[in-house]
């Protein structure tokens, strides 16, 4: 992998500066926190409770974090890099960690990601991956829809020999309420290409395991 080259940046994507949001994420935020208000009263709750005298605008700011993936021109500006070096082996970027929420309870899910692809002309700076995940992750989501979105999300960029992605995650939907699994994992998987191949599958299996 030394032959690689590329950049290191920080991984984490700042979160959303709310003091620059426009006039129409203002207006989202109002909306947000006009529908809280809703829930808590419905609930009983007395909204002069000083705990809970903001709690619609904390939460309608933290959606607005969340949600960020959402929001227009949010997704990451990849650069490609041509594959000079001729690099013709497995990348592979393991245990990124991400923050989601699951789509049918808006309750988080989150977990680890590993994502490996085989480069052909392309190739794209490591710290990309982790920004890609994010871009995905933060909206109401599937697992299932992750996995899938990041891979093709790949194949799509960088037109690889393959890629892969493997997502381990836990949902607090299934830990809290219903079956009640704590520690329970969720494993998908999505892969394209040569990794169809078993051998590669193997290759991808092992790095993920020792390399
Ligand atoms: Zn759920």
């Amino acid at each position: 992998m030394s032959q690689e080259p590329h950049v290191i940046v920080p991984e984490h994507v700042p979160p959303v500066a709310l003091a620059e949001l426009g006039e129409g994420q203002q207006q989202k935020l109002d909306t947000i926190a006009h529908h809280v208000r809703g829930i808590l009263s419905a609930l009983g709750l007395d909204l002069k409770d000083p705990n809970l005298a903001e709690t619609d605008l904390r939460v309608a700011k933290m959606y607005v974090e969340m949600f960020h993936g959402l929001a227009e021109g949010a997704e990451p500006k990849v650069t490609t890099f041509p594959n000079e070096e001729q690099y013709s082996h497995m990348v592979m970027e393991k245990q990124i960690p991400f923050y989601s929420m699951c789509a049918h309870h808006l309750v988080p899910f989150y977990g680890h990601a590993h994502i490996a692809y085989i480069p052909r002309d392309r190739i794209l700076g490591l710290s990309k991956f982790a920004r890609i995940l994010e871009f995905y992750a933060k909206r109401p989501q599937l697992q299932e829809r992750l996995t899938e979105q990041v891979v093709t999300y790949l194949e799509e960029k960088l037109q690889p020999l393959g890629a892969m992605v493997v997502i381990e995650a836990r949902h607090l939907c299934v830990e809290m309420r219903g079956v009640k699994k704590p520690g329970a994992l969720t494993v998908t998987s999505a892969l394209r290409g040569i990794f169809h191949q078993k051998s590669v599958r193997e290759e991808f299996l092992d790095l993920l395991r020792h390399g």
